[in-house]
């Protein structure tokens, strides 16, 4: 008896405990879906469209280099407890994302199945080659389907928030009007950033600057920026010496006072030829979390668009 009434005393405060973390966290962690997502990028958009009915965990850290990033095994473990797996696509992941796909042996999230979300899907895409792919990879060129770094335009960003939403929608139909209300959110949002961020930028459009990878066309049409060089030779190749002393004769030949760079290239070609033509090396973020305070996709421009509009001060450039 003495027995009986503990164990109903346990499940009372069992009952009890439950429902106050239920009602703090609105959802039982189990009851979320577990989108695993290829950038912090991807995982802010579904955080938004998802709200508390998902957890994202972004495999590439926004101070990474999407194109390579090392497979870690806890990686295959996140995979493994995917219902949703979303990546940017166009061969931006090729090197890292299909081994750890493999590894994880969850068909739900493989291309084809329920939960696989390629977020270029309806994207209008710069820069697509006209050549054979299988010839331009060989050449050592790491953009072979078109300009994979299309999330570096806001308005592109909800062409992504759609098809995650739609991904979101098919995996749960029973949730569909809140994702659709939080698409709406997002689209408000960013329309209403995007006025201030065009604002900001009105009196520097046609700036030219140079780029150490060619990761921003989509942000250069978007904002009006000019970007007449790389100090790349390709995507993907190493600065030469010969290319280096082009990239200076054009900056110095169009007063091109910037180079922006992301935090994961060295900045010593871009130093030099920073030094030879008295412009600045600009640091910006390529993705979210690439530096403290960049906690979700809005923040991603206002500190780039902040960073680079403190530079076109400095430097005189208007
Ligand atoms: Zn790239």
């Amino acid at each position: 008896m003495r027995l009986k009434m503990n164990f109903s005393r346990i499940t009372v405060i069992f009952f009890l405990v439950t429902s106050v973390l239920a009602s703090l966290t609105g959802l039982k962690a189990g009851d979320r879906l577990r989108i695993v997502t290829t950038t912090p990028d991807l995982a802010s958009i579904a955080n938004e469209i998802g709200g508390e009915r998902v957890e994202t965990f972004a495999i590439a850290k926004g101070y990474q280099d999407p194109h390579f990033v090392d497979a870690k095994p806890s990686y295959i473990i996140e995979l493994q407890k995917a219902d949703m797996f979303i990546q940017m696509g166009l061969d931006l992941e090729i090197g890292w994302a299909p081994p750890l796909l493999d590894g994880a042996r969850n068909p739900d999230i493989l291309p084809g199945g329920k939960g696989y979300l390629d977020a270029s899907a309806g994207v209008p895409l710069l820069q697509v080659p006209t050549g054979d792919p299988a010839t331009l990879r060989a050449q050592g060129d790491i953009h072979i389907y078109g300009n994979p770094h299309y999330w570096l335009d806001p308005l592109r960003g909800k062409i992504i928030a759609r098809n995650i939403f739609g991904g979101l929608a098919r995996l749960q139909p029973e949730n569909r009007a809140e994702f659709q209300k939080n698409l709406d959110l997002f689209d408000q949002k960013l329309d209403q950033e995007m006025a201030k961020w065009e604002k900001q930028m009105q009196p520097y459009r046609g700036t030219k600057i140079v780029a150490f990878h060619n990761s921003w066309p989509y942000f250069e049409e978007r904002f009006g920026l000019q970007i007449v060089g790389f100090i790349e030779p390709k995507p993907g190749i190493p600065p030469t010496p010969k290319h280096l002393v082009e990239v200076i004769k054009t900056m110095q030949e169009q007063g091109v006072k910037i180079i922006i760079i992301s935090p994961y290239y060295s900045q010593k070609s871009s130093e030099l030829v920073a030094s030879k033509t008295g412009a600045k090396v600009l640091e910006l973020a390529t993705s979210v979390e690439a530096f403290p305070g960049i906690n979700d996709y809005f923040a991603l421009f206002d500190y780039n668009l902040g960073k680079m509009l403190q530079a076109f001060q400095e430097s005189g450039n208007n």
